[in-house]
């Protein structure tokens, strides 16, 4: 007979799920796991999506589904829709990520974005839209460098 699994061996799974759209998250780092439990057996995991219409969601629930039956455990993903995702769930050590990525860490909108590569703030926006909706386009004007920066909300 197999040991029941317990919620810290769901959540050291859930720390090997990447986001799909920023691979070096894991779904842990992007603060959309919510709530994990492990009841008769089964391990259930509460999923609040990110940014609403953003199609990585389906995507996020499906990678949770499969690492966890990967593991041998049996699934049951749900959503979390309130309180809303904010970027203010990216945990410490996912903006250290993202920053190391080329991604400026989600900051209040009146901050001028600091570049990630070489820190300058002496940055300007390029489009509202990067590579996908939930990040913006930037540069550096000092070092010339476009890098998008995640939306905060
Ligand atoms: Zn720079």
């Amino acid at each position: 007979m197999t040991t029941a699994p317990t919620r810290e061996t769901v959540w050291s799974v859930l720390r090997t799920v990447p986001d799909p759209e920023i691979p070096v998250l894991s779904l842990v780092d992007l603060g959309v796991i919510r709530e994990v439990a492990v009841e008769a057996g089964v391990a259930k995991v509460g999923i609040t999506p990110t940014y609403s219409g953003c199609p990585a969601t389906a995507v996020i629930k499906s990678d949770v589904r499969a690492a966890l039956e990967l593991a041998g455990l049996t699934a049951s993903v749900y959503d979390v829709l309130s309180p809303p995702w904010t970027t203010a769930w990216i945990t410490p050590e996912g903006c250290e990520k993202l920053r190391q990525y080329g991604i400026a860490p989600p900051q209040p909108a009146t901050e001028v974005p600091a570049c990630p590569l070489c820190g300058s703030h002496y940055t300007e926006l390029l489009s509202e839209f990067g590579s996908t909706p939930c990040k913006s386009m930037h540069r550096c004007c000092a070092c010339l460098e476009p890098f998008d920066r995640f939306k905060c909300i």
